[in-house]
């Protein structure tokens, strides 16, 4: 496929180009208020290295939009050097009552070639034993989704809540397959969240899915559209959430390529208010929009009058699930030009000079 030729060899350069950091230097962690299944309460978000994403590291040179491959080892790590960093990182935090631990590993955390089955289950088997850890958020692709691993999973657990994140990023096959070169189909991600269901009489397992909102070569309407379109389909799938996740504009990726070449333009906050609103509206899961990025040069962008209090709205309105109503500016009419010209000539950039209504 002409896309993978060309995202492997833009990752090539970019892994030649690329210093390299200590697996210290590659861990991190921050605290914040969430809404968790059992209410609110605060989140730990723990990033621990690995060797790195195995779709981005293989031939495929992963999806296009990444570049998560950047914040990993590339070679095995030792697995109780992985364990000491989470912990050390987990000590920082003085816990509450309803805490919830995310565990990023910048790929899949089920992989054991990503995460060692040692490191594993010595990291599920610690939280086990915090009693103010009452939920465990990690990440994987479909391929390592089974009903062993699971169960392996929760033989650690016990009755902890665990939650599956899946990176769908769309329901439309053609966008996840020929623009994000994501690498799985939608009978593997429905597999995947049947797996997860089948599970759910005997353990307390939970499934989210990750909605991408304008991957390449989509313009602002069809972004919109799309979003909206996979948040109802992972209702009917069963999917217990999902999370939005506008694109910020990662270092050494083929969407930075075309960004620079005035090809790509992050999405409008005022989209992903539209996206977050309509989901609320129409879908009866709970439903979050990421804001990482919001307001900078290479994310989410309105103007500089409003990005902060948008992104404020959105961060509170995560939490009580409720809609975003009673803020305008004037960008808000450039945004409505931008949509409106986008769906006229179908043009995946952005236009000048057109009436803006
Ligand atoms: S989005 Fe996930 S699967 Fe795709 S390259 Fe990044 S870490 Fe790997
Ligand atoms: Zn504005």
């Amino acid at each position: 496929m002409e896309i993978q030729k060309l995202n492997k060899e833009i990752r090539t350069k970019t892994f030649e180009k690329m210093k390299k950091k200590s697996p210290k230097q590659l861990t991190t962690s921050w605290y914040q208020d969430d809404l968790l299944y059992a209410g609110t309460g605060k989140t730990i978000f723990i990033i621990i290295p690995t060797i790195g994403c195995s779709w981005a590291l293989g031939d495929s040179g992963g999806c296009t939009m990444c570049s998560y491959i950047s914040d990993s080892h590339f070679k095995p790590l030792d697995t109780v050097e992985i364990f000491e960093l989470f912990v050390g990182e987990f000590e920082k935090y003085e816990l509450t009552e309803n805490t919830c631990v995310k565990i990023f590993v910048s790929g899949s955390f089920l992989n054991p070639i990503e995460v060692p089955i040692i490191t594993r289950y010595k990291i599920l088997k610690y939280l086990s034993k915090k009693k103010h850890v009452k939920e465990i958020v990690v990440e994987s692709r479909p391929e390592y989704i089974t009903k062993n691993v699971l169960k392996d999973v929760f033989s650690c657990l016990g009755d902890k809540l665990f939650e599956l994140s899946i990176g769908l990023e769309t329901s439309n096959d053609f966008t996840r397959e020929e623009k994000i070169n994501k690498g799985f189909s939608k009978e593997d991600f429905e597999k995947s969240v049947e797996t997860i269901r089948s599970l759910k009489n005997s353990y307390n397992i939970k499934s989210k899915a990750y909605i991408l909102v304008k991957p390449i070569l989509t313009n602002e309407n069809e972004a919109i559209e799309e979003a909206i379109e996979t948040a109802k389909y992972c209702e009917r799938v069963g999917v217990d959430r999902v999370s939005f996740t506008p694109i910020t504009i990662h270092k050494g990726t083929l969407l930075e390529q075309l960004w620079k070449k005035g090809s790509y333009h992050p999405p409008w906050i005022w989209s992903a208010i539209e996206i977050i609103n309509e989901t609320r509206k129409n879908v009866s899961i709970p439903s979050f929009m990421d804001t990482s990025g919001f307001g900078s040069r290479r994310g989410p962008y309105n103007c500089k009058k409003c990005n902060k209090i948008l992104k404020n709205a959105i961060i509170e309105s995560n939490i009580k699930q409720s809609l975003i109503e009673g803020i305008n500016c004037e960008c808000r009419l450039h945004w409505i030009g931008d949509k409106k010209s986008s769906s006229l000539n179908r043009s995946k950039t952005t236009i000048k000079h057109l009436p803006l209504i």
